[in-house]
């Protein structure tokens, strides 16, 4: 694949998927057309996997389980690290793949692919420190003795927002613990996902260690990997109403679930706040992937004081930008994902100004082939408006005026969600005390980002259930096994 920005050619053959990858082959298919979301053109067609196919990856990836979790941690490492120089010596042409399949700026897609690739790197260094835990029973009778187990074949399933970094946030600590897995990229974005796999085969991962399917029909395919027995693991990212049923699902067989789930993420900002810093750090929140990210500012919760000026400035920032195809340089912001996707934008857009909020810029779908919606900034937003309960997932940012902080905290937490947020003040002790009092598993204060491979991502509340990345990553594939020792 060697694609650049100035010749990208839709058809390019190269673009085009080699087969269900199971057992370290390539099996020829197609059914699923992946279409640009800039230009609402077809550029390749993926196998549609069966429940057959399914359950031949479960095969591959039994097969090759007990050569992988006896390898030794420095050797599972060295692969990691060997794939983490591949994806960084691939990056440019992962990046407008990524742009070309998701619609993405490629400024935003450079950036998704350094942090994917990290996932790698973090990981290659966590296989080799893996914690355990030998001390006295309390009795003085006996000492315990705490070891870990990979936790066996893992389904590991994402989404189409961050078609590289979901991917590999857990392929890393998956292999890196010793297990063998069964990846299932969303459907609208899986040719990032093949891709990774070849460079993965070149960086040394064992035939059936790494196994990649897709489906279009996710439903029964999942379901039946998921009543094999075999299955141990499924580490999931998607909306919090997938998670709900799959959770059900796993239920049969008593699958351990890593869920990573929709998000509502307030972003607060107090009167003493930076104004600049603010300003800079919603433009991040908001804008980052054009608003279709599960960590993205949600709701702004702006104080009086400063609410006025707030608005202003980020209107300006907002009609700066300019909206076009991902793959196209001069792109700051992409299309969405699908029409469902702008629809959905627009209808809670319109509910919200039927409602009595006011458009400062923005405010309803761009005409065009692609799936455009502009930056938009809405005011006088009612707190009980549909756009303050769902996620907007595009480039909308809502603001809403608080008083207190009392209420900016209660405002905050009125959501089923509890992924992340974001603080705004000079004052850090006040920053912490909020950060305390929100339920969320993440906030950043004084930042518009908070996503590190080094650091637990994941939510509270129905965002999710277990964290990926950072030291606690590796340990959602793994499972402890305590000895009780006499010597
Ligand atoms: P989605 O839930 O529709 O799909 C996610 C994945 O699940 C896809 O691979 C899809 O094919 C598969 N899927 C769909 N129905 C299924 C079923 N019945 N059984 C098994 N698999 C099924 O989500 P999406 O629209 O692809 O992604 C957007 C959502 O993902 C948003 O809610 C966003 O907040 C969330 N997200 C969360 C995180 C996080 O880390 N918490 C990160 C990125 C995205």
């Amino acid at each position: 694949m060697n694609l650049h920005p100035r010749d990208a050619n839709y058809a390019d053959p190269s673009l085009h998927s080699h087969g269900l990858y199971i057992g370290g082959a390539w099996l020829p298919g197609s059914g699923i057309p992946i279409v640009d979301p800039s230009t609402a053109k077809v550029i390749a067609e993926v196998p549609d996997a069966s429940i057959e196919d399914a359950l031949r990856a479960v095969d591959a990836a039994e097969a090759a389980a007990a050569g992988w979790r006896t390898t030794s941690p420095r050797q599972r490492a060295e692969i990691l690290r060997r794939w983490f120089s591949l994806m960084t010596d691939h990056s440019e042409e992962l990046a407008v793949l990524v742009s070309l399949e998701n619609g993405k700026a490629l400024p935003d897609a450079r950036g998704e692919l350094a942090y994917a690739a990290e996932f790698f790197r973090w990981y290659a260094e966590e296989a080799v420190r893996v914690p355990g835990e030998f001390r006295h029973a309390p009795s003085g009778a006996n000492h315990i003795l705490v070891d870990h187990d990979p936790i066996g074949i893992s389904v590991l399933i994402t989404p189409w927002n961050f078609p590289a970094a979901m991917a590999t946030r857990k392929i890393g600590p998956a292999l890196a613990a010793g297990c063998t897995v069964i990846l299932k990229p969303a459907s609208e974005t899986p040719l990032t996902a093949y891709a990774m796999a070849r460079l993965g085969a070149e960086a040394g991962v064992p035939p059936g260690v790494v196994n990649v399917l897709t489906t279009s029909k996710p439903g029964p395919v999942v379901s039946a990997m998921l009543d094999d027995p075999r299955v141990r693991k499924l580490s999931f990212t998607g909306s919090t109403g997938v998670g709900r049923i799959l959770l059900a699902e796993a239920a049969r067989t008593v699958v351990s679930c890593s869920m990573e789930l929709g998000g509502n993420a307030p972003f607060l900002v107090f009167d003493d706040a930076d104004l600049e810093a603010a300003l800079d750090g919603a433009m991040i929140a908001k804008m980052r992937n054009a608003g279709e990210a599960c960590t993205a500012a949600n709701r702004f919760y702006v104080q009086a004081g400063i609410h006025d000026t707030f608005v202003a400035g980020l209107t300006k920032r907002m009609e700066a930008l300019k909206v076009g195809p991902g793959i196209d340089p001069a792109t700051q912001v992409g299309p969405m994902i699908t029409t469902k996707a702008v629809s959905k934008i627009d209808r809670l857009v319109s509910e919200a100004i039927s409602r009595g909020a006011k458009v400062r810029t923005g405010g309803s779908p761009l005409s065009g082939n692609g799936y455009f919606y502009p930056p938009t900034v809405l005011e006088n937003v009612p707190t009980d408006a549909e756009i303050a309960h769902e996620e907007i997932f595009g480039p909308v940012a809502p603001v809403y005026r608080f008083e207190t902080e009392e209420e900016a905290i209660r405002l905050a937490n009125n959501t089923e969600y509890g992924l992340a947020a974001y603080v705004y003040s000079r004052d850090l002790s006040r920053a912490l005390r909020v950060g305390r009092g929100i339920e969320s598993g993440m906030i950043a204060i004084n930042r518009g980002l908070m996503s590190d491979p080094a650091a637990p991502f994941g939510g509270a509340k129905q965002s999710g259930l277990g964290r990926e990345g950072g030291v606690s990553g590796i340990l959602e594939f793994m499972e402890p096994k305590y000895f009780a020792v006499n010597f």
